[in-house]
Order: structure tokens, then sequence, then C-alpha cells
């Protein structure tokens, strides 16, 4: 069955948790493995932790808002996209900040790992990204169906 949800949550790290539990929730009535499911919930993480700490750094607000999205399209498999979006600083260079342990903020113990994280644990990851505009991060995942016998 297809299906939809978004949430907005306001950009602090104890609701990341949130979006975790939504999401776990939301593919849990597919025929989803635990590896597939935890894959899913790490990566969704990691985009939404990058918005808390990366798109909204510095910018002091109680308007600072995190926007999921999350489609099921179920078809032979079934497809799931999820978009995180926020309305912060902006990517200026995509390229350097999807290198392998790259950061912008080596002294806030970042390891420079969560897009890594998130192209090694789902299909696809696309960044549309423009400076002080913000950023959406769209992560897609196909969950083939166990064949039935
Ligand atoms: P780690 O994820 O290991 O804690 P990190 O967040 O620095 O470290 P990535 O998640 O790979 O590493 O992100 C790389 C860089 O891309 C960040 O250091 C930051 O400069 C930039 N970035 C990522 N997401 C955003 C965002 N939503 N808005 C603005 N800049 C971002
Ligand atoms: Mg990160």
């Amino acid at each position: 069955m297809d299906n939809f949800f978004e949430i907005k949550i306001k950009a602090i790290n104890e609701n990341v948790a949130i979006v975790r539990v939504a999401v776990a929730t939301f593919v849990s009535n597919l025929d989803i493995t635990i590896d597939d499911l935890m894959d899913i919930k790490t990566a969704v993480s990691e985009a939404v932790t990058n918005s808390i700490e990366h798109g909204y750094y510095n910018i002091e607000s109680d308007e600072n808002i995190v926007t999921v999205r999350a489609y099921i399209e179920s078809n032979e498999d079934d497809n799931i996209k999820i978009e995180i979006e926020d309305l912060g600083v902006g990517i200026e260079d995509i390229e350097l900040a999807t290198t392998p342990a790259y950061t912008s903020k080596p002294e806030l113990e970042h390891a420079g790992m969560g897009f890594t994280i998130m192209e090694t644990f789902m299909d696809e990851v696309f960044i549309d990204s423009k400076k002080d505009e913000g950023t959406i991060i769209t992560l897609t995942k196909k969950i083939r169906k166990k064949k039935s016998n």
C-alpha cells in the first residue's frame, strides 16, 4: 500500500529520537528485515542531526524547524523515500561536504562520516542545497519483497 507522512520538529537534538521512532513505525508494516530497518533509522538520524547541528548552527531561534517527509511506494518492491529539510545555512560545496572524513567542525567531535553512512546504508542520497536558504536531503531505499511460496 502506498503511504505518506510528514512531521516537523523543533531543531534540537532531543527530537532526533522522535523522528527515528516515527520512521521505524512507518516502515514496520512492510516486509522488512531488522537490518534494513536499522539502516534506514541510522541514515535518517544522520541527516536530521546534520540539519540541527550544521544547518541551524549559530542561528538561535524557536523557529528552527526540521521537516521530515516519508513515502512508501509499493510496486513489485517497496520503495521508501525520506526527505529531511531544513531552512538553515545551506551547503556551499557539496562535493567537499560528502568527502569521507571531511567535517567543517572538527573541534566539535564530528568525524565527517554522516554522508558516508547515509550513502552506505541507503540506495541513493540526493542533496539539494542553497547557501543561506537551506538543505533537502532525499534518501531512498528499495525493500525487496520476500518471495512467498
Ligand atoms: P559526523 O556526521 O561524523 O558527526 P559531520 O556532520 O561533520 O560529522 P557529515 O555528516 O558527513 O559530517 O557532513 C559533512 C559536512 O557537511 C558537515 O561538516 C557540514 O559542514 C556540512 N553539512 C551537512 N549537512 C548540512 C546541513 N543540513 N546544513 C549545512 N551544512 C551541512
Ligand atoms: Mg553529520
